[in-house]
């Protein structure tokens, strides 16, 4: 595991998140985004194996071509974000990163927006709304759902008490699109005190 991780604390957050660059190379070293050195995805258009271009306007610097693309003229380009959770994003990683320590930290949400907002304020960043915040944590706690039910063992015994709840959860992109009644579903949970 990676040392921060291991030593996790709200005093370390500030070490993580000193700048954009800390931040993209922690998420980096514990695998959040991909490097240069990772494993390249297939070209969305023809299959092939895909190469990194250097694009030093990405995020990231860099984004995937296909190998293709000078033999047989392939156009099949793959973000270097793609399929992780920063690709719809346009905040900075580090406040995304921000978010995520409170949701891990159980922080309440509001206290999360008003501690994000105080410090884009103090970086001179215009402000965020309460449903970028709020569509993070509905996305991580979706991202935690389904990790836990990879995850599952039978609970309860002879003296251990069970809690039962229904709620819904909405399948929103974060940031993007209404809730509406179909994009609901019922999740079933089960938690052992
Ligand atoms: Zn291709």
């Amino acid at each position: 595991m990676h040392p921060s991780l291991y030593y996790f604390s709200c005093y370390s957050w500030h070490t993580i998140l000193e700048s954009e660059e800390t931040t993209l190379k922690f998420m980096q070293e514990v695998g959040l985004i991909p490097s240069m050195s990772s494993p390249c995805p297939a070209c969305p258009v023809c299959g092939a194996e895909t190469r990194v271009n250097k694009a030093p306007e990405r995020k990231l610097g860099f984004r995937y071509v296909c190998s293709t693309r000078r033999t047989a003229k392939c156009t099949g380009t793959v973000s270097a974000l793609k399929n992780t959770f920063m690709e719809r994003s346009q905040l900075p990683f580090r406040d995304v990163m921000a978010i995520l320590f409170g949701f891990v930290k159980k922080m309440q949400v509001t206290d999360v927006i008003e501690s994000v907002r105080n410090w884009r304020a103090l970086r001179g960043e215009p402000t965020i709304s309460n449903e970028s915040v709020v569509d993070f944590y509905s996305y991580f706690r979706e991202v935690a759902e389904v990790f836990a039910s990879h995850h599952s063992k039978q609970l309860g015994g002879p003296k251990k008490t069970i809690l039962l709840d229904e709620t819904f959860v909405t399948r929103r992109k974060y940031n993007r699109g209404r809730i509406t009644r179909t994009m609901t579903q019922t999740v079933f949970g089960i938690f052992c005190k």
